[in-house]
């Protein structure tokens, strides 16, 4: 059975079949998803905005064109190359501190395993999937045009820009009644 917390952009999607990954040790983590615009400004929403100042200043969160990377972990035990947040025991951020593709992504084979289950959970965990993938897709992209007209020179990176990229994201939100 997948876990399905359903929460507009703050949803969350677990499924059992992540402890033992088919693609590996670090599953998905291995390769961790961008914390992009909009991600950054749902963080900033949720409260977050020091925390990713004193991650970009400890340069565990990496500013590039698309928004923040994480930075890697180094091979070590049973773990590859993995995203530096990954602990012996799982992620070790919360929830709203994550970039949302981390809470809401699911493969298509854990779906499937679900499925097979009969879980009745998986096409309303599907659907929120594929929604929050859109949208987050176009936020993206929208943010990145502001932030270009607004920062011509490109992003500060200080507060007042993570809190304006935090109230540009809470209205699009708003405006998508999720
Ligand atoms: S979502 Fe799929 S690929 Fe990612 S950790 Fe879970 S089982 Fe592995
Ligand atoms: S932030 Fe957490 S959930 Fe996301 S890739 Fe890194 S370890 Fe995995």
């Amino acid at each position: 059975m997948i876990r399905l917390e359903l929460a507009g952009v703050h949803t969350l999607l677990l499924s059992p079949l992540c402890a033992r990954c088919p693609h590996g040790r670090a599953g998905c983590c291995e390769a961790p998803p961008a914390v992009a615009w909009a991600d950054i400004g749902r963080i900033v929403s949720l409260g977050g905005r020091d925390f990713l100042l004193a991650e970009i200043h400890e340069g565990r969160l990496v500013p590039q064109t698309r928004g923040l990377s994480i930075r890697r972990a180094p091979p070590s035990g049973p773990f590859p190359e993995r995203c530096g947040y990954l602990g012996e025991a799982g992620c070790v951020l919360p929830p709203d501190r994550r970039s949302a593709t981390c809470n809401y992504y699911l493969c298509d084979e854990a779906f499937a395993a679900a499925e097979n289950e009969g879980d009745p959970r998986v096409p309303r965990g599907r659907k929120m999937h594929d929604r929050l993938t859109t949208l987050f897709g176009r936020w993206d992209l929208e943010l990145a045009e502001a932030i270009g007209a607004r920062y011509p020179r490109g992003a500060p990176w200080d507060a007042e820009f993570l809190d304006w990229l935090g109230a540009e994201l809470t209205a699009r939100v708003r405006k998508a009644r999720m």
